[in-house]
């Protein structure tokens, strides 16, 4: 039996090393210039893509890492260089993560490859769920698939909003409702390939933070997909449907899967957020004097400091458990996935102030960068499921109870 251990091993400590090389060499450098200019950062997406980083086979292998770490390790060395540019480079996961999770092998190796491109010509992929009036509640989505017995296509009409890469990605992967009587048990992931008519983008949101990132509606009017675009296939969604009308229990809904399995790599990138801004908050207070002495010789400063260290920590370990669960398939019994990513967002968000009130008036002003560390956690409460959410999903799994 192999004894528990908290160690990295040699090819991770090498992998940290090398990601955090890039974070610390490329990413961290355009951070303030690309927030300013709210665009997708095409020069680093393509740079990362040069070096491997934004690549098939490195997804591939952090997702199938027997340790559960490595996308961990990934996620929070790029958030510590920028968060709004990690999510540019690896927001297609999602939409990889839909088609691993939903997609047959043959799926798998037709669409996952597409989602990166090449070094040459580099793409990007969208996971679109969220609508316009279903956010939290992704039981109500309206985007409708209808199947075309005679074309043998699928429709898909409706209205996806908040999409990260949405209407730039070359390929996007959309969740729409087949059979809207059976709520979430009624959807089914549709991947829409590059250039097909029919989809489009609608208006590009101006952000709070993460400002690197794209974030845009996705409109769908009468967007026709092949019958093979249906992730899974036509067998498996009608044995699906057929258990769902019946009463049985079904395997948990598309969306949902992908979602509980990024969690702790989401929560990951609020860790490597924390703790750029406590590392920055530490060196600062010790240079900064006031009263003729540095300010972390304050209690007052130097506690805040120690919070902040405990804190990030305790999320990391959180999140590093739930991966850990996940990669050696235990159940989670108490919501391990949210609540990993629930403590790192919120944990992120309060560091973040924290860092902001030890520089001070220097904290709040765009020369330094604490301000855009605090603006780009606050997402991490917001996606892949809010904060409140996540406390259902908890509350549900310790009491065994339906809880509103
Ligand atoms: C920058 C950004 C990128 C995103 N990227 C993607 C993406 O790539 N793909 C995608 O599909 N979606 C994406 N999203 C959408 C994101 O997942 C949703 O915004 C999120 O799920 C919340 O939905 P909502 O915004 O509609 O808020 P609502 O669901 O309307 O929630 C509003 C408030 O009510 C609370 N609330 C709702 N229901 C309950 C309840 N039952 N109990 C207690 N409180 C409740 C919420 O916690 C929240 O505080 C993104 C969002 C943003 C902002």
């Amino acid at each position: 039996m192999s004894e528990f251990s908290l160690e990295l091993n040699e090819d991770q400590l090498q992998i940290q090393k090398w990601v955090h090389a890039f974070a610390e060499g490329v990413v961290r450098p355009a951070a303030h210039e690309w927030d300013e200019r709210e665009e997708t950062p095409w020069p680093i997406i393509e740079e990362a893509a040069r070096i491997g980083l934004y690549s098939l086979d490195f997804v591939v292998s952090s997702f199938l890492d027997p340790t559960g770490l490595q996308l961990l390790i990934v996620n929070e060395e790029m958030s510590w260089g920028d968060a709004g540019i990690a999510l540019a480079i690896f927001g297609s996961s999602l939409a990889v993560a839909g088609i691993y999770a939903n997609g047959t092998t043959e799926q798998q190796d037709e669409w996952i490859p597409q989602c990166f491109g090449s070094p040459a010509d580099v793409k990007l992929a969208a996971f679109g769920v969220s609508e316009p009036d279903a956010g939290s509640d992704v039981s109500s989505l309206k985007t409708r698939a209808v199947y075309d017995e005679a074309k043998e296509e699928w429709v898909l009409n409706g209205t996806k909003t908040w999409i990260t890469n949405g209407g730039i990605a070359n390929l996007h992967v959309i969740v729409a409702s087949v059979a809207p009587e059976l709520g979430s048990r009624g959807h089914a992931s549709f991947v829409v390939p590059e250039g097909t008519p029919g989809l489009s983008m609608g208006q590009k949101f101006k952000k709070m933070g993460i400002r690197a990132s794209h974030t845009a509606e996705v409109v769908l009017q009468d967007c026709r997909v092949p019958a093979r675009c249906l992730l899974g296939g036509k067998g498996r969604l009608d044995e699906r449907l057929a258990r769902a009308r019946e009463g049985k229990p079904t395997s948990t809904q598309a969306a949902m899967q992908t979602f509980e399995a990024s969690r702790p790599a989401v929560g990951a990138q609020a860790v490597g957020i924390a703790r750029a801004a406590y590392e920055y908050a530490l060196d600062y207070a010790k240079e900064r004097k006031q009263f003729k002495r540095p300010i972390i010789t304050n209690q007052a400063i130097a506690f805040k400091l120690a919070d902040m260290r405990l804190r990030t920590d305790a999320a990391r370990l959180l999140c590093w458990r739930a991966a850990w669960m996940a990669a050696r398939r235990k159940k989670f019994e108490a919501g391990e996935g949210s609540q990993s990513k629930l403590f790192a967002g919120e944990t992120a968000v309060w560091v973040t102030e924290q860092a902001i009130q030890i520089l001070g008036g220097y904290g709040y002003v765009r020369d330094y960068p604490v301000e855009r560390w605090h603006r780009d956690a606050k997402i991490y409460t917001i996606f892949e499921g809010t904060s409140e959410i996540q406390r259902l999903v908890i509350a549900r799994a310790i009491s065994g109870l339906h809880i509103d």
